[in-house]
């Protein structure tokens, strides 16, 4: 199957039934509209000359609109890539240019943005790109102008090879690479999260993740229209907003990534909402600490568990399972079906002891077709018998209840022993006047690597890096003592909810 024939195929049924709803407008597109519009769009872009091969870049907001121009583009045999909408014309023009995109597709609220970064493309590579907004824009060329009825040509595509999306990885570790995954990588993931994790017609989703970042456009986005429920959109992440939808629209599911977590653990009217339609809340992308997962849980009385992926892993290998309310603390779940996973030393290659911790490897049919135009990053992801390796520490317990420990190069190398920021970072938040936190490796007078804590007060709290590095030592073996604290105003993270340690290294390297 292609991507929009599995997710869509049972849409024209499902007719009436609400696909997405804005949940600040109320707009809402039911699944039939949603199959005619992909029909339609489909047939337009075809006529502008996109077919196999061709790149829709998409660069917006949530919107439910959004879905449309998604799965149009691969209807009309494309590959769409997706872009923050929060990125600058310099770095919309550079995966314009990556991806080698035809058409950018965005909303009129940035307008100005696209338009510049098609500008810098043109100076730099000659290409014209054109720019449509998806909405309406006076006096500018918008894709509703392109819905017709005429038939999109036949093509073929085979699934395991033509690549459907192209999203890029979020760029926490390097420059965001663009991950080429085929039509079958997206559509064997979604039966494999299927396993472990069940969403039915009827269900109602809360849509605060990104749709441009793999994990809201897979696991919450394709799966719930596969499943036929109902996605309540949110354009941006507003508090307020978000915990009016929670109760008002009776979501039974919400994808959500650590930041938030803090939210609902910590700010003060959350206790007052009526949840009982809440099924289950899932958090992924960046690690969460045991007690913030508890504190949320016990704060809401519903069921929370995690998820891993990375986008070269379509997105997912783990997730927890539904019910499992057994699952040991921290825990990312089972593995899914049909993937194959190994703990390995990463300078070795030797596999890890049962029980003990190790560098994760990946084989399954999810795993990545390879990076867009960057053989030697492929090669170096992907070994020739088919592993890829994470860059994660893992580990397993005997019961198949799996952990990720922390990233392989954010480990901190104190004399000889390893420190994970993660487990720094967890017991940071468990102070009751710290707001948020994050960890990074610097170098003392006599170059040890030691950790570093950037430190956000609660408000109004009046706290000392003293006492801050005497609560923590009072809770970790000695050689994890955080040695060094710095407050902050803000912990950078990026929009998928994983914390920018690079532009905290930055700051390191910056005097004040
Ligand atoms: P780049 O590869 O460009 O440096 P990135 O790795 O952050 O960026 P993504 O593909 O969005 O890009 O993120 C995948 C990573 O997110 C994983 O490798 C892992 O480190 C982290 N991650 C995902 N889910 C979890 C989780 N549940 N717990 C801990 N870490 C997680
Ligand atoms: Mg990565």
């Amino acid at each position: 199957d292609l991507i929009h024939e599995r997710v869509l195929g049972a849409a024209a049924q499902r007719g009436s039934l609400p696909a997405l709803v804005d949940a600040v407008s109320g707009r809402t597109i039911t699944y039939g509209e949603l199959a005619t519009l992909v029909e339609r769009l489909a047939a337009g872009l075809a006529a502008e000359g996109i077919g196999v091969g061709d790149v829709v870049a998409l660069h917006s907001p949530n919107t439910v609109v959004f879905p449309v121009v998604f799965y149009a583009t691969t209807r009309a045999g494309g590959t769409v890539t997706t872009l923050s909408p929060l990125a600058t014309p310099q770095e919309i023009a550079k995966q314009l240019v990556d991806a080698k995109a035809k058409i950018l597709v965005t909303v009129s609220a940035l307008l100005g943005p696209a338009r510049a970064a098609a500008d810098l493309v043109r100076q730099e590579t000659g290409a014209v790109i054109e720019v449509l907004v998806c909405d309406e824009a006076e006096g500018h060329r918008s894709v509703l102008g392109l819905l017709r009825d005429g038939q999109v040509p036949p093509y073929d595509i085979d699934p395991a090879v033509g690549v459907a999306v192209l999203p890029y990885s979020s760029g926490t570790t390097g420059v965001p690479k663009g991950v080429m995954l085929t039509h079958r990588n997206i559509c064997t993931n979604l039966e494999q999260i299927s396993g472990l994790h069940r969403i039915e017609e009827g269900d109602r989703i809360i849509a605060i993740l990104p749709f441009f970042h793999i994990y809201g456009m897979a696991v919450l986005l394709n799966n719930a229209l596969l499943r036929g429920a109902t996605v309540y959109v949110h354009p941006r992440f507003d508090l307020d907003t978000f915990l009016t939808s929670l109760e008002r629209d009776r979501i039974t599911h919400a994808y959500l990534a650590p930041p938030v977590m803090l939210v609902l653990a910590k700010h003060p009217t959350v206790g007052q909402l009526d949840l009982s339609h809440l099924k289950r809340i899932i958090c992924a992308a960046a690690p969460l600490d045991a007690g913030l997962q508890a504190a949320v849980a016990d704060r809401l009385g519903v069921e929370i568990g995690q998820a891993y992926g990375m986008t070269e892993l379509s997105p997912g290998t783990h997730i927890h399972v539904d019910g499992n309310t057994d699952e040991p603390p921290a825990c990312v779940g089972h593995l899914f079906p049909s993937t194959k996973a190994r703990l390995v030393d990463p300078l070795t290659g030797a596999d890890a002891a049962p029980g003990e911790p190790g560098e994760l490897w990946i084989r399954g049919p999810q795993v990545m077709k390879g990076y867009f135009g960057r053989p030697e990053d492929t090669d170096a992801m992907v070994d020739a018998d088919g592993w890829l390796h994470t860059g994660d520490v893992a580990r397993v317990d005997a019961d198949g209840n799996w952990f990720i420990v922390d990233r392989v190069k954010e480990l901190i190398k104190y004399k000889g022993y390893q420190v994970a920021p993660a487990e720094l970072e967890a017991v940071l938040l468990g102070h009751p006047d710290i707001a948020d936190a994050a960890v990074i490796g610097v170098y003392d007078e006599e170059n040890n690597e030691i950790p570093k804590a950037f430190v956000v007060p609660m408000p109004g709290a009046t706290l000392s890096g003293e006492a801050v590095m005497q609560y923590v030592s009072g809770l970790v073996a000695p050689y994890k003592k955080v040695r060094r604290v710095e407050f902050i105003e803000a912990i950078p993270k990026a929009a998928s909810g994983k914390i920018l340690r690079r532009q905290l290294r930055q700051r390191e390297r910056t005097p004040a």
